[in-house]
């Protein structure tokens, strides 16, 4: 197969154009229609071949995580995705893999009604750009900086889940189920960041580590944080755990993508409903303070160091 049938390929399996697309995969570029009154919230982000993701994972969970990991920015944003691309760089032809990629990912789409209105097909080393667009209400969008001393810090789901599998793959090991679709199936919070659009003071996704990413909160909010390890999600794997281990995992295992927010106290009464109307559970696990840096205390009331707070590339 050469490049265009590739492309035609995906075509056919991304199915008809959905809402607000004039024009979609086919000519130069696609044309979209910005309802009235909405903002755009744009996202891109790359998984290459042996950083991302092990050259063994099957097509199917690289298609839907490029797809996932975009999803879940802009459900940081607190935006309703709408449309992306898809930029593919493959070292061969393989219309198989083509097809189970694409498969993957637009079993995501649909799921979240994402249409795919083009992108670029190349040859080279393995690696799958997407940009993901969504909308939200002008000047509604959460960012990281708005988060205030006395906020509350909560996440969502259990965060090192997808550490943990990463851990053990990495050790030769069949990781658990539940770690293991945490780490090649993560469900982007879209629902949970669209209500708290007017809640959260702010937010973020976890992709490189809970403490990494809550540094980046803080940092641009001006502001710290104190965290209580005993509030930590757990799971009975994570139980089992020497602590230090299990904490560590949790605080600097990256790709779990799920939220971590700030919330005023006043609003701590609306988490029930938050959790009853958009899945997953939600978890206080500290506070927002003045003094800067993240601090991890264990339950004797001691810091706990984890060293690195998570991935960095070119650390
Ligand atoms: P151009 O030469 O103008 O860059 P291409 O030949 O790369 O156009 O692509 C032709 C059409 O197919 C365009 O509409 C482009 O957006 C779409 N396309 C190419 N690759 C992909 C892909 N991997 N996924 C979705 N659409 C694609
Ligand atoms: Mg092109």
């Amino acid at each position: 197969m050469g490049e265009f049938d590739l492309i035609r390929l995906i075509r056919d399996a991304a199915g008809q154009p959905g809402a607000g697309v004039r024009c979609g995969i086919g000519d130069d570029a696609a044309v979209l229609d910005v309802p009235p009154g909405k903002e755009l919230i744009v996202t891109t982000d790359t998984l290459h071949c042996g950083v991302h993701f092990p050259a063994e994972t099957a097509a199917e969970d690289v298609g839907y995580k490029a797809l996932a990991v975009n999803l879940s920015d802009l459900a940081a944003m607190g935006a309703e995705p709408r449309w992306a691309l898809l930029s593919l760089s493959l070292p061969e032809s393989d219309s198989r893999w083509v097809q189970r990629f694409i498969g993957g990912f637009g079993e995501l789409a649909a799921a979240t009604r994402v249409c795919l209105v083009g992108g670029d097909t190349c040859a080279g080393p393995l690696s799958v750009t997407v940009t993901a667009i969504g909308l939200a209400e002008p000047g509604r969008a959460i960012m990281r900086s708005g988060a205030r001393a006395g906020d509350l810090v909560v996440v969502s789901g259990v965060p090192g889940m997808a550490g943990l599998a990463l851990q053990r793959l990495n050790a030769g090991l069949e990781p658990d189920p539940e770690s293991s679709r945490a780490l090649f199936r993560p469900v982007p919070r879209i629902a949970l960041g669209i209500a708290l659009v007017g809640k959260a003071t702010a937010c973020i996704d976890i992709s490189d580590g809970l403490l990494a990413d809550l540094q980046h909160v803080v940092q641009a909010s001006g502001r710290g944080a104190d965290i209580e390890l005993a509030r930590l999600p757990c799971r009975p794997i994570l139980a089992g755990m020497p602590a230090e281990e299990r904490w560590r995992v949790q605080l600097t295992g990256g790709d779990d993508y799920e939220l971590c927010f700030t919330l005023p106290p006043d609003l701590e009464h609306a988490l029930a409903g938050l959790t009853a109307r958009s899945g997953p559970e939600l978890a206080v696990i500290g506070c927002i303070t003045d003094q800067p840096g993240v601090r991890s205390l264990t339950p004797a009331g001691d810091f706990f160091d984890t060293g690195k707070a998570g991935y960095e590339h070119f650390l």
